[in-house]
């Protein structure tokens, strides 16, 4: 009855599912193991009317004008440049470190400081700490250490899980110094917020007639991977599969679990109209929590209150009701995943695609990019 069959319906998923029902005329079966769709970028209206994004602040950001203008075509846009700032020692800076952090933490010295960096390395440029750290000028040196003390280290801490020592040098020498005032996050040409949310923008992607989605199931009840192929409900599947979650979990951890950070969402509601400066502040220095979001300042929603949310990461250990967020890549973990890997590859009608599925950090655009390219693949 299907001749594609797609598990998850994040970005991965629905991305294909639309592309091969809408310009190759495959009818597509979505499985989805949670009761909605549209999978970490998931939004919704919370009791008190305030649009939130369920699993950590989302903006929409990219260089690629393909992905733009493809997801244009299910979305307006809420024109909004992300601006975040760190709260250290009662200032809120802006992060990364730029011209104007530079004028809070050096009130005296800043014009000097300013000066010196674009001489030496050029207005508007990206300067890695490592660079800094190089320089013999005791002043630059300074810079990259208080940008490593008051910005990175301890968020990288409670980010990770890590301790000092454990944090890679390699890493900490590409945390970045903006010779610039500009407080955007990103640069890229493209960014903003789907005008009416997220979810509304996938379920407009996956209001076909082609496409059916299962919500509430797991696909790893369906599916069986047997000597001749892949079976769905004890049938022979032989369409395509993309599968967007994670692979370990498919095989029921056989060779161990695959290691992840999660996050606990702490959502607040509070009735003064503002709680702080930007949507986004990261706590570097202090408290257990990585930032606070506050969502109306995202997507620009006017309305009585406020509501916030603390972000907590830990280690994933697969417990009901955990998400695995980010994968901890390294050499061990690539290799424990190209184990679960050697368990599909002889299956050619099988596509890992996604976060999970690929054990690997995808931005957005990233994965719809990755996505549009794997359905003219299979087209
Ligand atoms: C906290 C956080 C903040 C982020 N912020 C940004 C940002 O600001 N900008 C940006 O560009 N990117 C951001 N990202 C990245 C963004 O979330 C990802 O690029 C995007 O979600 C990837 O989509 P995906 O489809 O691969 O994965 P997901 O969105 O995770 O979708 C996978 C789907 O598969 C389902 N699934 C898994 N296993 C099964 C199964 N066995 N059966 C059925 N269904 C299954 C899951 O329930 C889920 O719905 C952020 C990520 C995190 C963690």
């Amino acid at each position: 009855m299907y001749d594609i069959l797609v598990i998850g319906s994040g970005f991965a998923g629905s991305v294909v599912a639309d592309r091969l029902a809408r310009e190759a005329g495959k009818k597509v079966l979505i499985i989805e193991k949670r009761d909605h769709i549209g999978g970490n970028c998931y939004d919704k209206k919370d009791e008190h009317g305030i649009l939130i994004h369920q699993y950590g602040p989302h903006i929409f950001h990219t260089n690629i004008k393909e992905v733009y203008d493809y997801l244009s075509q299910y979305t307006e846009w809420y024109n909004y440049s992300h601006e975040v700032v760190a709260k250290v020692n009662g200032e809120y800076i802006p992060v990364p470190f730029n011209l104007n952090t530079l004028k809070i933490a050096y009130p005296d010295k800043a014009e000097e400081l300013e000066k010196k960096l674009i001489e030496i390395y050029g207005q508007g440029k990206r300067v890695p700490i490592l660079d800094l750290r190089e320089n013999k000028d005791e002043d630059i040196q300074a810079i990259a250490d208080y940008v490593y003390e008051n910005i990175f280290l301890r968020y990288t801490m409670k980010q990770w899980g890590q301790k000092p020592e454990d944090i890679d040098p390699a890493v900490t020498g590409r945390v970045p110094v903006l010779v610039s005032d500009d407080n955007r996050y990103f640069q890229d040409t493209y960014q903003g917020m789907p005008l009416h949310g997220f979810t509304p923008l996938f379920e407009k992607m996956l209001d076909h007639e082609n496409i059916d989605v299962k919500l509430s199931e797991d696909a790893k009840e369906h599916l069986e991977f047997k000597e001749d192929g892949i079976y769905l409900d004890g049938q022979l599947f032989k369409g395509e599969v993309i599968y967007t979650g994670a692979l370990d979990e498919l095989f029921d951890c056989k060779y161990g679990r695959l290691p992840y950070r999660t996050l606990t969402f702490d959502f607040e509601y509070m009735k003064e109209d503002s709680f702080q400066p930007k949507a986004v502040v990261n706590y570097t220095v202090d408290e257990d929590f990585t930032r606070i979001t506050e969502y109306k300042k995202l997507t620009g929603q006017q309305a009585e209150g406020t509501t916030i949310m603390r972000e907590y990461p830990s280690a994933y250990t697969g417990e009901n009701g955990q998400i695995p967020y980010y994968a901890i890549i390294n050499d061990d973990n690539m290799a424990l995943y190209n184990k679960y890997v050697g368990l599909v590859g002889k299956y050619n009608n099988f596509h890992l695609l996604g976060r999970l599925a690929e054990y690997k950090y995808y931005n957005i655009d990233g994965i719809v990019d990755k996505a549009l390219k794997l359905a003219k693949e299979i087209m």
